[in-house]
């Protein structure tokens, strides 16, 4: 048992971010106990089985993997990395192809350059600028050594040193678009390129970032899954004497005089704390667990203007095919225009697991697609039926597995087909609002929200999670965990050194 005199703090939800907090808190003296609904701790960074073969629903790349940076050290503390921790031996971020024309965007970028002049010469002078951008958007690092509002003079000194030409990509890739950026290039498969990966509306500068962080070795896959990931960080919690209660829906965070006195589950039941660490999806925590009074106002705002505010999520299909086929990692291929729900689209990307013998069994490896989907498409699949739905979805699965065979015919007949999800998936197992994985999108027209993690009127109530910084991601939430307790610790004027 936990000692009494302890002060307890209750976090709610098992994803990255809670567990990130429970282990910052065990290790600053507290008592911690994590309530997540899920029969399982990881949240959104999970995996499953299907027919004996493991399915990933998380890491493309995991921000941080490079020894040195704040966040490397983070994810060493909470047990997700160690020293001596194998990744993915995957050398490109991924490819696109058009008309039988292909090019990769490898981590090298110099190989990068000579591969896009090669295929596109008219283009070579946004070409170079594009890496250069690239390049110099290395330099953008996630600070995750404490909370902006405690920084001093010192570290933003610091940060201008180590960012010191960023605010010039910034100004030029903060106020577009990728769609708007794509325009730039006069080759058709550069203009694909610059929009496969990302969602288009995107502000350009999200994809040079995300492209900088793999070619600057930082932004790897971890051996062994996401699953696998989240699992070793409960290890680390249960470990140092942290209690997890799964299968544990909370109902009410209890408000009394301005302090949130503990949270009320689903069987009524009434658990106290000294301090509350919310870490789920922001809208069910201000449209449930907290009278709506709270929520803040950029909350409303984006909640109000989807236009402006848009997110993320996926119509997802997982196959088991032969374990030869491999046609680069990641790759992006035109399809025959595919409506799936209300959106259409004429890209598709196959992303083939084989690299990690996690995802192969009895000589096949798993492929996954993902097909964007946004606050619209989320609107029409809630609009189903539950017979509805399952049609729509084995329809689809039909449409998607002829586009796969018909650019790649060498799997003709070897498509198995192991799982298919869509957002309301993410709604039932995460309480994700519209399906969103991440949080809401940073567009040039949208003001990035970055919250200090504190509501109005309630004293000692931390809120944590992917959602109080836009875009979120995995850094985000396990910063902001971290962030929880030493905005904690600095009101009890104690180090926040950890
Ligand atoms: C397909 C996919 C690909 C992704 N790829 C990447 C990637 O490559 N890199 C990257 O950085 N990020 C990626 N992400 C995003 C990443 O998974 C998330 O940003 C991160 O896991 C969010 O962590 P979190 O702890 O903030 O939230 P969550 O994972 O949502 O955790 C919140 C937890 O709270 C629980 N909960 C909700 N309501 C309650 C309640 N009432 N009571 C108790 N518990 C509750 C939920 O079940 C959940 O476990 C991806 C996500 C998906 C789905």
């Amino acid at each position: 048992m936990a000692n009494s005199k302890k002060e307890k703090i209750i976090i709610i939800g098992g994803g990255i971010a809670g567990l990130t907090a429970g282990i910052y808190a065990l290790n600053s003296g507290f008592e911690a106990e994590i309530f997540e609904k899920n029969a399982i701790a990881g949240g959104e960074c999970i995996g499953w089985n299907r027919k004996g073969f493991h399915i990933d629903n998380c890491i493309h790349w995991l921000t941080g993997t490079r020894k040195g940076t704040d966040l490397y050290d983070i994810w060493t503390k909470v047990g997700a990395l160690s020293d001596d921790m194998e990744y993915a031996d995957i050398d490109s971020f991924y490819t696109s192809t058009y008309n039988g024309t292909r090019v990769t965007l490898y981590n090298d970028l110099e190989k990068t350059e000579k591969e896009l002049i090669a295929a596109s010469p008219e283009d070579e002078e946004e070409i170079k600028k594009f890496i250069q951008a690239v390049e110099i958007s290395k330099q953008c690092v996630f600070p995750g050594k404490k909370p902006m509002e405690m920084w001093g003079v010192k570290d933003y000194i610091e940060m201008g040193k180590n960012m010191a030409d960023f605010p010039k990509v910034m100004k030029e890739f903060s106020k577009i678009s990728l769609e708007e950026y794509a325009k730039r290039f006069k080759s058709p498969l550069l203009k694909r390129m610059i929009t496969d990966y990302l969602p288009k509306e995107y502000a350009a500068y999200s994809f040079l970032v995300s492209y900088a962080t793999m070619a600057d070795g930082n932004g790897k896959i971890p051996m062994g899954a996401s699953l696998q990931m989240s699992l070793r960080m409960e290890e680390k919690f249960k470990e140092l004497g942290g209690i997890i209660h799964l299968g544990c829906s909370i109902e009410k965070i209890v408000i009394e005089k301005k302090r949130a006195t503990g949270i009320e589950l689903k069987n009524g039941e009434f658990v106290s704390a000294d301090y509350v660490i919310p870490t789920i999806d922001a809208y069910p925590l201000f449209k449930k667990l907290l009278p709506e009074k709270y929520m803040p106002g950029e909350f409303a705002k984006a909640y109000n203007e989807p236009g402006t505010y848009p997110i993320t999520s996926g119509f997802q299909i997982a196959y088991a095919v032969s374990e030869n086929f491999s046609e680069g990692e990641t790759i992006f291929v035109d399809i025959d225009p595919l409506k799936v729900a209300y959106g259409t689209c004429d890209r598709m990307y196959v992303k083939a697991y084989g690299y990690d013998p996690i995802f192969v069994k009895d000589g096949k490896q798993v492929i996954q697609t993902c097909i964007t989907q946004s606050h619209e498409d989320f609107a029409v699949w809630k609009s189903y039926t539950k017979e509805e739905y399952n049609k729509v979805k084995e329809e689809l699965i039909a449409e998607v597995s002829k586009r796969i065979v018909a650019n790649f015919p060498e799997l003709e007949g070897d498509l198995e087909v192991l799982d298919c999800w869509t957002p309301l998936t993410y709604e039932r197992f995460c309480n994700a609002y519209h399906g969103s994985y991440m949080s809401f999108i940073t567009t040039p027209e949208g003001k990035q929200i970055r919250t200090k993690g504190r509501i109005k009127g309630i004293d000692n109530l931390y809120v944590a999670g992917q959602w109080t910084s836009s875009p979120g991601g995995l850094p985000v939430a396990a910063a902001s965990g971290k962030f929880a307790i030493q905005r904690i610790l600095k009101t009890q004027k104690r180090s926040i050194d950890i």
